[in-house]
């Protein structure tokens, strides 16, 4: 590993190569994995932390990095990383709280010593255009050197430079929700996650039914008659619509649920529930929400929503289909309403597809 006490000689090819990886990634949750990743190895560390801020919440959500040397049956040492994320901001031990408050104070990093240990806690802040957006936090038996101070402030430089970059691209403009291309990279990342792993057990059809602690959800939401709202209010009245309905439903969703405008009116759902009548309850409060909400000039407008389990072992285009499915029998069954693909199937309302069963679209 090349540390940055190592000679400048060695140290520069290695930085720039790894920034190179970095600015590679075409995905802001790969990005932040690989900021810490970068920096990890480069001061030494085995593990290190990236805390951000959410605009909406004000909430924190927080990437932990951890890098170990485990030594295998065949004798053999081997590096193991793990990289794990926590969105509920209560989680966060008081020390780092308190140094965060200082580092965002000061607009600077900060250092403290730990009570309980005898290395220092050190933070810097990670700036997104003059606001600080988040922290990159680690623990460490000494302070940071001046080199080190110029390399960890010129990578966050860079990460946050590309991150903004690529989180522009990934986000639908009228709405500010995420676009059609960051579904597709949401689901590379969700099936990863729920990829058959030890945890995961299969049902006598072969499917693989993740455990209830992972499950993840694909829902379809669809705004109801909204060619009406068009033709009787014009289009610059139905694009605040469009705005306002999906401020609607992120406010009713958790920092770590996903929501995307998939074209016109239409916007997908990714999140996890551990059983499909949370996940349904999720899509309720959402449907609720539009609902009640008054739209200037328009009034009320409804959603109608479809309902599917993320199954990793079909693809994330079939589950998808599955979801719309659902959401046009909502749509044939009176709208304002959500449907669930699987009780579909179970009730005997909807079929397979391909066992006899007549598509309805
Ligand atoms: P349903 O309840 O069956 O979904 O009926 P609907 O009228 O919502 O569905 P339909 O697919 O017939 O019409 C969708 C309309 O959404 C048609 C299109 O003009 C409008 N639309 C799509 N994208 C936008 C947009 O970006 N802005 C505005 N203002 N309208 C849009
Ligand atoms: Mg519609
Ligand atoms: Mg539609």
């Amino acid at each position: 590993m090349s540390t940055l006490s190592d000679s400048p000689k060695t140290q520069i090819p290695s930085l720039l190569h790894k920034l190179g990886k970095m600015t590679a990634i075409r995905d802001t949750g790969l990005l932040e994995q690989s900021l810490l990743k970068t920096l990890c190895p480069m001061l030494g560390l085995l593990e290190s932390s990236l805390y951000r801020t959410d605009d909406l919440t004000a909430a924190v959500r927080v990437l932990h990095h951890h890098q170990s040397r485990v030594v295998e049956s065949d004798g053999l040492a081997r590096s193991v990383e793990r990289t794990e994320q926590i969105y509920n901001s209560v989680d966060v031990p008081t020390e780092v709280k308190e140094l965060l408050e200082n580092v965002r104070l000061l607009g600077k990093p900060c250092t403290r010593k730990r009570t309980q240990a005898s290395d220092l806690l050190i933070a810097y802040p990670l700036f997104g255009g003059r606001e600080i957006c988040g922290y990159f936090v680690f623990n460490r038996d000494r302070e940071v050197t001046l080199a080190e101070d110029a390399i960890i402030k010129g990578v966050l430089e860079v990460f946050s430079n590309y991150y903004d970059l690529l989180d522009a691209s990934q986000r639908d403009r009228l709405t500010g929700l995420l676009n059609r291309q960051a579904l597709e990279n949401s689901f590379d990342r969700i099936w990863t996650i729920l990829s058959p792993t030890d945890d995961a057990a299969a049902d006598p059809d072969g499917r693989r039914v993740p455990s209830s602690s992972r499950a993840h959800w694909v829902a379809v939401i669809d705004v109801d008659h909204f060619k009406n709202v068009n033709d009787s209010f014009g289009h610059v009245v139905g694009d605040e619509v469009l705005l306002l309905v999906s401020r609607v439903m992120m406010a009713e969703l958790r920092s770590s649920d996903l929501l995307f405008r998939y074209g016109g009116e239409e916007f997908v759902a990714l999140f996890s529930a551990p059983t499909a009548d949370d996940a349904r309850e999720v899509l309720e409060r959402l449907r609720r929400a539009v609902e009640r909400h008054s739209f200037p000039q328009v009034g009320h407008v409804t959603v109608s929503a479809g309902l599917s389990l993320a199954d990793p072992s079909e693809l994330p285009q079939e589950v998808l289909s599955c979801a719309d499915r659902a959401l046009y029998q909502a749509k044939r069954t009176g709208r304002n309403r959500v449907c669930d693909y699987q009780a579909l199937l179970a009730s005997g309302e909807l079929e397979v597809p391909g066992y006899g069963g007549t598509e309805l679209f």
